[in-house]
């Protein structure tokens, strides 16, 4: 309270207006004034980007921020042992709405605290940040940079879709962007990205341009068929880079929804014998009507024969793993149960976290 509240109030409402004359983003520091900066923003900030940099809110306004399509930019005190709260809003935030800053020369992360905080020092930031997202360094760096890009309009935005994008430490391959189904929390619909790669393909790759794209299987943890498509649509290529990971002394793993079967005609499942480890099959919904509601098949039987792969795929790959997505209509135990019946894991992955 350096000024009164009511010239900050019109201060910060001349600024956004001067934002949007300008066509630029807007900075936000919001200090103990979390109703006031939201409500501001709410009505008068449509249609201009921002962040609400060094954010110190609560969750209900990180959510309200990024329905206004604003940025979340975190600080060293994610770094502070205090920070409970903090830290479950980082969890939370898509990757599409991150930021990464120092706000040097103040709030020096652990273990700088106490000296004057300076550009090195985010690197401790960003390590936090990736520990409790459960994702690499390079991750972070690589998502808060393209989300830096887009909101202030700098540097160059990748403009080819990769065909081998690291994630952690296993390599992904995206080798269609089509699908069989049209999912309503699909990321395709939503986004080129994913952890702040691009995956629009402009050509699907030959295996020889896959195979070029992987270079030494044995760098990673696994080589995972998943991309921002169905790869068993391209059945000949899985199988033949599959075998060639395997070659290498890799490790193979094919994310899937379930309908290779339909997608072929014909039961796909022993061609994978001997060169995929492991398969994570979508089962996405406790029901058929739920599934065709959230997922959308082109075929109509669809949920039953993700049932029956699921079941088959036992037979012949040695690690069958089950997803559901935590959407609020879905009765995740029901999902649990049709996954122990079936004899196999079941992971829940939350919305809105791709990759
Ligand atoms: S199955 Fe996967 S790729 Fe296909 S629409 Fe659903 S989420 Fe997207």
């Amino acid at each position: 309270m350096h000024s009164p509240k009511e010239i900050q109030t019109e201060a910060f409402k001349k600024q956004i207006a001067l934002a949007k004359d300008s066509r630029l983003p807007v900075i936000v520091h919001s200090r103990e004034a979390k109703d006031d900066t939201m409500q501001i923003l709410h009505d008068h900030a449509s249609g201009i980007q921002g962040v609400l940099h060094c954010f110190s809110g609560d969750m209900h306004m990180a959510k309200k921020a990024m329905q206004l399509g604003f940025y979340i930019s975190i600080a060293g005190p994610v770094t502070f042992q205090n920070a409970k709260d903090l830290r479950e809003i980082v969890k939370f935030i898509p990757d599409e709405y991150l930021l990464i800053e120092t706000d040097a020369p103040y709030l020096s992360p652990v273990p700088m605290r106490g000296k004057r905080n300076e550009p090195a020092f985010i690197r401790y930031t960003a390590q936090a940040i990736a520990d409790l997202r459960g994702v690499s360094l390079s991750d972070i760096s690589r998502i808060t940079t393209l989300n830096a890009m887009k909101l202030f309009n700098i540097g160059r935005m990748p403009d080819r879709g990769e065909i081998a994008y690291r994630i952690r430490d296993s390599l992904y391959l995206n080798i269609t962007n089509r699908c069989t189904n049209r999912c309503g929390f699909c990321i395709r619909f939503e986004s080129d990205y994913v952890k702040g790669h691009n995956l629009r393909l402009e050509n699907e790759p030959s295996s020889g341009e896959i195979i070029k794209a992987v270079g030494d299987p044995e760098s990673y943890k696994e080589i995972v068929f998943c991309g921002l498509g169905e790869p068993l649509m391209r059945l000949d290529i899985v199988k033949e880079v599959a075998a060639w990971v395997k070659l290498k002394g890799g490790r193979v793993r094919i994310n899937t929804n379930g309908h290779g079967n339909l997608i072929h005609g014909k039961n796909i499942l022993p061609g994978l014998q001997g060169i995929v480890d492991s398969i994570s099959i979508s089962l996405d919904a406790e029901s058929r009507e739920k599934y065709e509601a959230i997922c959308k098949p082109v075929y109509e039987n669809a949920f039953q024969e993700v049932l029956s792969f699921i079941k088959e795929a036992k037979q012949y790959i040695p690690e069958v793993k089950v997803t559901v997505v935590n959407l609020p209509d879905i009765d995740i135990e029901k999902c649990r149960a049709i996954a122990e019946e079936l004899g196999v894991e079941l992971r829940v992955r939350e919305l809105n976290v791709v990759g």
